[in-house]
């Protein structure tokens, strides 16, 4: 694994400092739906810069970028501050997917709109019954000539609220094996027969919704990757999704621990030894973090495609972020319940890191099971 940036990575990132300079988006507003429409200008801006899809291929708008500059690029996000960009379900997840599995007629319809932030996307896989055990999906799709007519539900879609399209994955199929009966379909979130209702969480803001599907009717070239395939297709967009989530956010945890670290010295916290001590534990998780990330990064890199490595990542953020939080929390004291220091929010917002793209239970099974090949228990 070479940690080295090349010449080329260092006038990249040169540039792309000088360019956050001349561009950053300011300091974030506090309402949720306000926050949400700041962060998907500053997609729109970093698309008028040439930076809204790095990863991507030129040919649909992005740069081509290896797995090396796109960490270049979150790094450079990070340090100055920056949000990651809004519609992050269509540039790293819905792009990536349709990439791979769509006809050249939807590259040529869906891609490069995600770009100029003409579409939100949300991500429509988890029901009631149905989480963890993606395979149990009941909301079924029937076949009617062109159309396919959907009738079910949907619990925690991310973004919902502003999504133009979903991600969807239905039942076509219940005489055969759960994950071979699953089909995978853009959605059009303007059609007939839709309902989104907002889901409050711990935060007190509302992220994502519950969805009811009746009688929605979906044309049937809006399958992706063919009919019963459905589960090879939401594979490759949950693998992309934790490398996302893992090397994204990540990488923001060092300024998190910065932040940390300048309260702990002010208040001359570090000279009590459990302090010190935890606050080393946290300096080495992040640190290990990050080395991981380019460690994925450069096999990722080799290979040409993304693994399930990225549930290592996915796994480490947000047991890191989890406990950064709770450790700013005890030291910070009642301050922290200040709005303005942000922590309690961010305390109360990593709960949810822990079960969002895959719970912690199940990223370590696929990493026992898929990257260390341990015996399984059944
Ligand atoms: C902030 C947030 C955003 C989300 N956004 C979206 C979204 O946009 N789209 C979407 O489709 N979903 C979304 N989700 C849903 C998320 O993917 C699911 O919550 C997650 O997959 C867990 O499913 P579940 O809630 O049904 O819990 P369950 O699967 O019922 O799990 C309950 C508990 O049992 C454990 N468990 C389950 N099976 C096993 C096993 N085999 N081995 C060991 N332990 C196990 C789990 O770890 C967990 O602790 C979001 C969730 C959150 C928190």
């Amino acid at each position: 694994m070479d940690l080295t940036l090349s010449a080329d990575e260092l006038a990249f990132r040169d540039d792309f400092r000088a360019w956050i300079a001349d561009h950053h988006p300011g300091s974030p507003p506090s309402n949720v739906e306000e926050r949400y429409y700041w962060r998907l200008e500053w997609l729109r801006e970093l698309n008028r810069g040439g930076f809204a899809a790095m990863h991507w291929p030129s040919e649909y708008g992005g740069r081509g970028a290896t797995a090396m500059l796109n960490a270049v690029f979150f790094t450079e996000l990070a340090r100055a501050g920056a949000p990651i960009p809004a519609n992050h379900i269509a540039t790293f997840m819905a792009g990536p997917t349709i990439m791979q599995w769509g006809t050249q007629e939807q590259k040529e319809r869906y891609l490069a709109p995600m770009l100029r932030a003409d579409n939100v996307w949300c991500q429509g896989f988890s029901e009631p019954g149905a989480g963890s055990d993606l395979a149990a999906v009941a909301t079924f799709a029937a076949r009617e000539g062109d159309e396919f007519v959907v009738n079910g539900q949907k619990v925690w879609t991310s973004e919902a609220q502003y999504a133009h399209f979903c991600l969807l994955v239905t039942r076509t199929d219940r005489s055969v094996a759960q994950h071979k009966g699953l089909t995978y379909f853009i959605l059009d979130m303007s059609s007939p027969g839709i309902t989104r209702r907002p889901l409050r969480q711990l935060t007190g803001e509302s992220e994502f919704n519950e969805l009811f599907f009746d009688n929605v009717r979906i044309p049937a070239s809006s399958v992706i990757g063919e009919v019963g395939n459905g589960w090879r297709v939401a594979m490759t967009t949950l693998m992309h999704e934790r490398s996302m989530i893992g090397a994204g956010y990540g990488i923001r945890l060092r300024n998190y621990l910065t932040v940390v670290e300048s309260h702990l010295r002010a208040h001359g916290l570090l000279d009590d030894p459990i302090v010190a001590d935890r606050f080393t534990d946290l300096e080495i998780r992040t640190r290990a973090l990050e080395l991981s990330a380019l460690r994925q990064i450069s096999e990722a890199q080799a290979r040409g495609s993304v693994g399930s490595e990225g549930s290592i990542l996915k796994l480490m953020w947000s047991d890191t972020y989890s406990r950064l939080a709770e450790f700013a929390i005890e030291t910070v004291g009642p301050d922290a319940l200040e709005d303005a220091s942000g922590w309690a929010w961010e305390y109360l917002r990593s709960r949810a890191s822990t079960i969002e793209g895959g719970t912690s239970d199940i990223l370590r099974n696929i990493v026992a099971d898929r990257v260390l090949g341990l015996p399984r228990a059944r």
